[in-house]
């Protein structure tokens, strides 16, 4: 590492389990080693929850969930929140850096969520004293008030992904300490450090102890929380096929489950567009985070008469981002997460060609110096796609974009809407007819108009169709902490 200062919290030996306010080996002693994506070293070696370890921290976070915690008045917690933001802020370079080290996000990327970060915590600790039920008129034949109360929905099981795991803390411990849940998060095996380093923040943010408990692991651990008789709520955010796994899991209590799940989301550019301005936006909406993006934009659809010229512009953008060690501040493209993940993105730019696509630019491995310590691939532009091509149906969470001509709007639309998933789509157009017409029509939980990724913690976030259900962002997001209670009073005049 050349610049930055190597994080204190890796110089204290291995990483434990954060369980009821304190850190415990697993008690198989088990361990496991996180490796760096960009150099391929250890960067720390962390204990692997199984089972029993699950179980203790499900009865930690269930035992707190009703203990003094439920006694905790929304503006206590919110005040929790309001240091939580703090910490975070004051820690914040150390924790981007533990993303960066692990997962391999260019420095400068995830240096650039402090603000988003900083504005969730500060919406889920408004959101704490936002929380409120509704009086509802009744015709019952006797006087009777009826009423709803909002009450926390108990211990909720939140597993993430890799490819954002501080935001992902965030975005599922906020609404945890908003509403007075309590929650087991199990991070991914290939990005565990900062979410760990987030439930130290919480403890002194002044959490207590069992509200917020970390269980590190591998897939296993997350089967053992989403299996748990115990867990009232599931919170997941990955892949469709392990989605799937966990509404299975899931079923033998019926718990509530939200799930933000894959996609392979439509970016429609129309020939009247602001083609300078969607050039950075819609290269950027595939290539961002080396395309490791549940939201990207990989189907380009660019209507006929400005096809060839945004074929050249994107691949030309994409040919000049700087591929580069994820701790060097001039990258705009880091490694992919994990061999496994290289394994799959080149699958699928080998399959390109043979599937009749036409190789505009990318589609290889890029090495060379210290490149060849981790999986660097070069931002890869698929021309004439078809839509039946796996490359146009399937997601490669990589930087590849296949890019489709159409000619007409129904058809277009129609065209983007065949696919199993519904995470997001962008649409390009001074029109604002054909702009609003398309927002409607597209089958998806997000759609920008001139623009692509815009995140809000403040807007709703999540899937139509097979990326999932339930919505992260805006109060939805906090409803799926809660349940209602209608409450009836026989009442005299
Ligand atoms: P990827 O394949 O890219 O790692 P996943 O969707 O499999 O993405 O992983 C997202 C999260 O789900 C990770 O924390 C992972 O450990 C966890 N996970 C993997 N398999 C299971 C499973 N069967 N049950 C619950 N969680 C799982």
């Amino acid at each position: 590492m050349t610049q930055f200062a190597r994080p204190a919290f890796l110089d204290s030996g291995p990483k434990r389990l954060l369980i009821d306010g304190k850190l415990v080996d697993a008690l198989s002693g088990e361990r496991f080693q996180s490796i760096s994506a960009s150099t391929g070293e250890v960067v720390a070696e962390l204990a692997l929850a199984g089972p029993e370890d699950v179980d203790r921290a499900v009865a930690a976070a269930r035992a707190a969930f009703e203990g003094p915690w439920s006694r905790f008045k929304p503006a206590e917690r919110q005040a929790i929140l309001i240091r939580l933001a703090e910490l975070v802020d004051r820690e914040f370079d150390d924790l981007a850096l533990l993303d960066t080290m692990e997962m391999g996000r260019p420095i400068t990327a995830s240096r650039g969520l402090r603000g988003m970060i900083q504005r969730s915590l500060h919406h889920f600790a408004g959101a704490a004293t936002m929380i409120h039920g509704q009086t509802l008129g009744n015709s019952f034949p006797v006087e009777l008030l009826s009423y709803t109360l909002r009450e926390p929905v108990g211990v909720v099981g939140a597993i993430i992904p890799w490819n954002g795991p501080l935001f992902s803390a965030v975005w599922k411990v906020g609404p945890v300490l908003a509403t007075g849940c309590t929650v087991v998060l199990k991070p991914a095996e290939d990005a565990g450090l900062s979410p760990l380093r987030f439930g130290e923040l919480c403890l002194e943010a002044g959490v207590p102890p069992g509200v917020v408990n970390i269980v590190t692991g591998k897939g296993g651990t997350g089967a053992a929380l989403s299996a748990h008789p115990d867990v009232d709520k599931i919170a997941f955010t990955g892949s469709c096929e392990t989605g799937q796994r966990i509404i299975q899991a899931s079923a033998g209590s019926v718990k509530k489950v939200t799930m933000e799940l894959g996609g392979k989301s439509p970016n429609i550019v129309f020939a009247d567009a602001d083609i300078d301005a969607l050039i950075p936006s819609a290269a950027m909406g595939v290539f961002n985070n080396s395309g490791q993006v549940c939201a990207a934009g990989t189907r380009l659809f660019v209507e006929r008469p400005v096809y060839e010229e945004v074929v050249a512009r994107v691949a030309e953008f994409g040919a000049a981002l700087k591929i580069g060690p994820s701790l060097d501040p001039a990258t705009q493209i880091g490694p992919l997460v994990s061999a496994r993940q290289y394994e799959r993105v080149s699958s699928y730019m080998e399959l390109g060609p043979q599937e009749g696509a036409r190789l505009v630019s990318g589609g290889h491995r890029v090495t060379g110096g210290e490149l060849d310590k981790g999986h660097f691939v070069a931002p890869t532009v698929f021309a004439d796609v078809k839509d039946e091509m796996r490359i146009a149906r399937e997601e490669i969470f990589g930087p590849v974009a296949s890019i489709l001509p159409f000619d007409d709007f129904d058809e277009v639309i129609k065209r983007a809407n065949a696919t199993r998933f519904g995470l997001a789509g962008g649409v390009w157009t001074k029109n604002i007819d054909k702009a609003m017409t398309a927002v409607k029509r597209i089958r998806a939980g997000s759609v920008w108009v001139n623009h692509y990724f815009a995140m809000d913690p403040a807007v709703p976030f999540g899937g139509y169709k097979m990326s999932g259900f339930g919505r992260e962002g805006g109060f939805e997001h906090i409803d799926a902490y809660l349940q209602t209670k209608g409450v009836w009073i026989r009442t005299y005049s």
